[in-house]
């Protein structure tokens, strides 16, 4: 078994939620406006120029599976479950905590929950269009930001200024800049950070709501692992090098991107949405605000696009960048757009790439720690 070096003082993500539950409710009470989120499409920048926090909904573990299947199906993405649920069962603070929730229409599961959702708390779904590239896309989709910006003016009672907008592009962009450098750590051989505290840091962030304190414990962090590699790493050999692409993985951090690691690998980059996927592109500081934006989250390169030829682009310069011996990919259950693209993503990697891929289909539970831990050993095996 091998270990993951962890640094002194170490946060796990479950520990993180539970550190933002107190945070939020301080926030609560002394009136901070706070906005529920889940997707990698959020207009961030809309939302801190409304001078509101935004809280990540997305849900993880099971225990509050069987209160989202009294109205969802069981074969439905445990993403979308686990965050139904916890809000259904009055079991979610972060939800409890929300003034208001922002969800886009990505994933069928995902748009027809808010249906439900929007029944417990007011809930705004931005319309985004099916593809990146058809007639019309963008200014449909700019359409939807102009429209939260409306909401958010009315539900609040305020006007948000471009230079509200533009102040709070710079910000993020910057952020996107700091968590960039933190991932691309994972691009030294031997990577001297784990994949597991990689993950982890950058989900758990998304319950920092000071973005100039993230950005600089950040930094400080990036400095010290540099410094790390130079004295302890350099020159060394490297275990087998994996890269994670598909779903989001912070429902799966201990289940499968942990246990790669104890099981003799590292994880050195993320092509999904925990990783540097809208980070790599800051958004243009020099034109209208609102275009900005709606152009910028126009670009991620989701599964729900479709065509998706952005995730061939960025996971073949991943596998480049992160020297990466092997691409796990990450699919949850009942997640259609991955799992469909899942075949050509296989023969992208092996094919075009010639590296070794693996794909893991698995949910909240831990029923199949077991299969999951004999196939990501085979397959550490293949890459040793
Ligand atoms: S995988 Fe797609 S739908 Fe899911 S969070 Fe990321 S961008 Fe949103
Ligand atoms: S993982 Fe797939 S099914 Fe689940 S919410 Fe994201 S896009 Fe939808």
């Amino acid at each position: 078994m091998g270990e993951i070096k962890l640094p002194e003082g170490f946060v796990t993500y479950p520990e993180a939620r539970k550190k933002a539950f107190l945070t939020l409710k301080k926030m609560k009470e002394e009136g901070r406006r706070i906005v529920g989120v889940f997707c990698t499409y959020t207009p961030w920048e809309l939302i801190d120029a409304a001078d509101a926090a935004a809280v990540v909904l997305c849900g993880i573990g099971d225990e509050n599976m069987p209160a989202a299947e009294k109205r969802l199906p069981k074969n439905l993405c445990p993403l979308i479950k686990a965050s139904y649920g916890g809000a259904v069962a009055d079991r979610c603070p972060f939800f409890y905590f929300s003034d208001m929730v922002l969800g886009e229409t990505t994933c069928d599961g995902k748009k027809k929950m808010y249906e439900l959702m929007s029944e417990l708390k007011h809930t705004h779904v931005m319309q985004l269009p099916p593809g990146q590239f058809g007639r019309g896309a963008l200014e449909f989709w700019k359409a939807s930001v102009e429209s939260l910006k409306d909401d958010l003016e009315q539900f609040y009672g305020i006007t948000i200024t471009n230079d509200r907008l533009r102040e709070a592009i710079h910000l993020r962009n910057r952020e996107r800049k700091a968590i960039l450098d933190f991932y691309e750590i994972g691009c030294l051989k031997p990577s001297p950070i784990s994949g597991y505290e990689l993950n982890t840091v950058i989900t758990s962030n998304e319950y920092a709501f000071d973005i100039n304190k993230k950005i600089e414990a950040l930094e400080q962090r990036i400095r010290e692992l540099k410094d790390l590699y130079e004295r302890e790493y350099k020159g060394k050999k490297s275990r087998p090098r994996i890269l994670i692409t598909g779903c989001p993985t912070h429902g799966v951090i201990n289940k499968v991107i942990k246990r790669i690691e104890e099981l003799g690998a590292d994880v050195v980059g993320f092509e999904n949405c925990c990783g540097p996927r809208e980070k790599k592109d800051p958004i243009d500081e020099t034109i209208d605000p609102i275009t900005a934006i709606a152009e910028k989250y126009l670009r991620v390169n989701c599964s729900v696009m479709s065509p998706n030829p952005g995730r061939f682009k960025a996971l073949g310069e991943q596998i480049h960048d992160y020297q990466a011996d092997g691409v796990i990919e990450v699919l949850l259950q009942a997640c259609h757009t991955f799992a469909v693209e899942s075949d050509s993503v296989r023969r992208f990697v092996t094919e075009e790439k010639g590296i070794p891929y693996l794909s893991i289909t698995t949910d909240y539970s831990t029923t199949d720690q077991g299969q999951i831990d004999t196939r990501i050993g085979a397959f550490i095996e293949l890459l040793s």
